[in-house]
């Protein structure tokens, strides 16, 4: 290989290299922001799981009140029922307190019922809590690896941008500024390598007089625009 081949290659894999580390940059605090999203959401589910029990536990009082209600009443019938005139307000009254005592009972079924529900409620809630102090704990753990990384992958990165412009030195000045709008669009994929005679980004094939004049060392852009070299078999 050419040495303008072997540098095009060496700038190929640096700026891949330093693709890859920025990639890494820009991810962490996109994930970081995807899990505390994540999070936010299962805060608000816990919000609509409290609220729900609220409501559980107001339907239970009222009912529970109703219950209490219906005994006074059942109390205020007795009152009457000894106090009765007659025999058919006698039988009016008993026949009335049968009813309400019956109606009360399925009171009682549904207040037992309603309460169940409430602890049942408590409990998911509870475990619910548990689950968001687990995910809230993991969200600041992975928060706090990718600030730890940071600063690391920022050095690798300043580090590898020093040594493709060093290599970049070796461009001739005539292709710059086309090279430097490439890199500005595609960024690694600027370069090409080629294998056998097909551009490794297009796939086009390259005349014969091409690859003889890539060996010799020109400096040659593909039609679609990528700066080409051979690659280390070739
Ligand atoms: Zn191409």
């Amino acid at each position: 290989m050419s040495p303008q081949g072997t540098g095009l290659q060496e700038i190929h894999d640096l700026r891949l290299k330093l693709q890859e580390v920025s990639d890494e940059i820009e991810r962490g605090p996109r994930q970081i922001a995807a899990r505390q999203k994540l999070l936010e959401k299962k805060k608000a589910e816990l919000e609509a799981r409290r609220t729900n029990l609220k409501q559980l536990k107001v339907a239970a009082d009222q009912k529970n009140l109703q219950l209490k209600t219906n005994e006074a009443k059942i109390r205020d019938l007795q009152g009457k029922l000894n106090a009765a005139a007659s025999n058919r307000e006698f039988d009016a009254l008993r026949s009335q307190i049968a009813a309400d005592t019956m109606a009360n009972s399925v009171l009682e079924d549904e207040i037992l019922e309603a309460l169940e529900g409430c602890d049942s409620a408590q409990n998911d809630i509870k475990d619910y809590e548990q689950e968001i102090a687990t995910a809230e704990a993991e969200v600041a753990k992975f928060a706090a690896g990718v600030k730890e990384r940071e600063p690391g992958l920022k050095t690798q990165a300043a580090e590898l941008q020093a040594k493709v412009a060093d290599i970049e030195k070796m461009l001739p000045a005539d292709i710059v500024p086309q090279y430097r709008r490439l890199v500005q669009s595609y960024g690694a994929r600027a370069l090409a390598p080629v294998h056998g005679t097909a551009c490794g980004e297009c796939y086009v094939g390259q005349r014969q007089q091409t690859i003889v004049e890539l060996r010799a060392g020109k400096f040659i852009f593909c039609t679609c625009g990528r700066l080409m070299y051979l690659a280390q078999s070739e």
